[in-house]
């Protein structure tokens, strides 16, 4: 039996007194969640904060990225043991947002114009093989561009991202690891995957996860579901068998829109 994770990414939003209340709101309305884990990605300014707002509660704080070294002339980016010593147990890494994939292009800009953050296989696996090298609960994300879709490489290209994810990491370490398929497309859109297709392309991350280091790890493997999760769609989601929670984020903004889904974690293993 996996634990299913219900994982908020906050991303660019909330400063601290508006983090506080956020968490606080989401502490005081979502019950028990049972066997289900709650993880609140929050912005590193506020990570102090939401792990205050939620120390007597179930709820894990996470960061939503990290960088490979432990300290350095690295302007603006913080370490694994700078998110540790918040009292922070999680991280996502390689969203599609640091990767660069969005997707769409302004008129006129290039890849290079939208790649804001750098992030690739590369430094995804970097900062995997850190986060959990330093004792963070890395969240790692992968997912197709609607192009990549359309041509007919969904499947392609996130088998290739989870293989890089994980390359020269043990099945040990792997074990620690949680990966969320994030289809670009349905990322802030409004445009939720099918469930079905959903859970296939999640059997696929689990069966690539299986392929690199071994059944065993692919059958413990929390896998997560992001895009345009909301009240509306969680429970179809929830209810197929490779999607172990979700990670989300405009849903995660207002304790009104997250608990529903917190909820329906819970309830998917009582
Ligand atoms: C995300 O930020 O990872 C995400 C899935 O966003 P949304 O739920 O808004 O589509």
């Amino acid at each position: 039996m996996r634990k299913p994770v219900m994982a908020g990414n906050w991303k660019m939003n909330c400063d601290n007194e508006e983090a506080c209340k956020l968490a606080c709101a989401v502490v005081a309305g979502m019950g028990d969640p049972g066997a289900a884990e709650v993880v609140l990605g929050v912005p590193a300014t506020a990570l102090t904060t939401v792990v205050g707002c939620t120390e007597k509660s179930p709820v894990g704080v996470a960061a939503q990225n990290m960088f490979w070294e432990e300290s350095g002339a690295y302007t603006g980016e913080i370490s694994a043991k700078m998110i540790l010593s918040t009292g922070a147990q999680w991280v996502i890494i390689g969203h599609s947002e640091r990767r660069g994939r969005f997707g769409k292009l302004e008129a006129g800009w290039t890849d290079a114009h939208v790649a804001y953050f750098g992030d690739s296989d590369v430094t995804v696996n970097a900062k995997t093989k850190k986060a959990i090298a330093s004792g963070l609960k890395p969240i790692v994300c992968c997912g197709e561009l609607l192009s990549e879709r359309q041509a007919g490489k969904a499947d392609a290209v996130v088998s290739a991202q989870v293989k890089a994810m994980l390359d020269g990491i043990s099945a040990a370490d792997a074990a620690k690891m949680v990966i969320a398929y994030e289809p670009v497309w349905a990322i802030g859109t409004g445009e939720v995957c099918d469930a079905d297709e959903a859970d296939r392309i999640c059997g696929i991350v689990r069966q690539t996860v299986a392929e690199v280091v071994g059944q065993d790890v692919a059958d413990g493997m929390r896998v997560l579901y992001g895009g345009s999760v909301k009240a509306d769609n969680v429970e179809g989601l929830m209810a197929k068998p490779n999607i172990d929670g979700g990670l989300v984020g405009g849903a995660s903004l207002k304790a009104e829109g997250f608990i529903p889904l917190i909820k329906a974690a819970a309830a998917s293993v009582a």
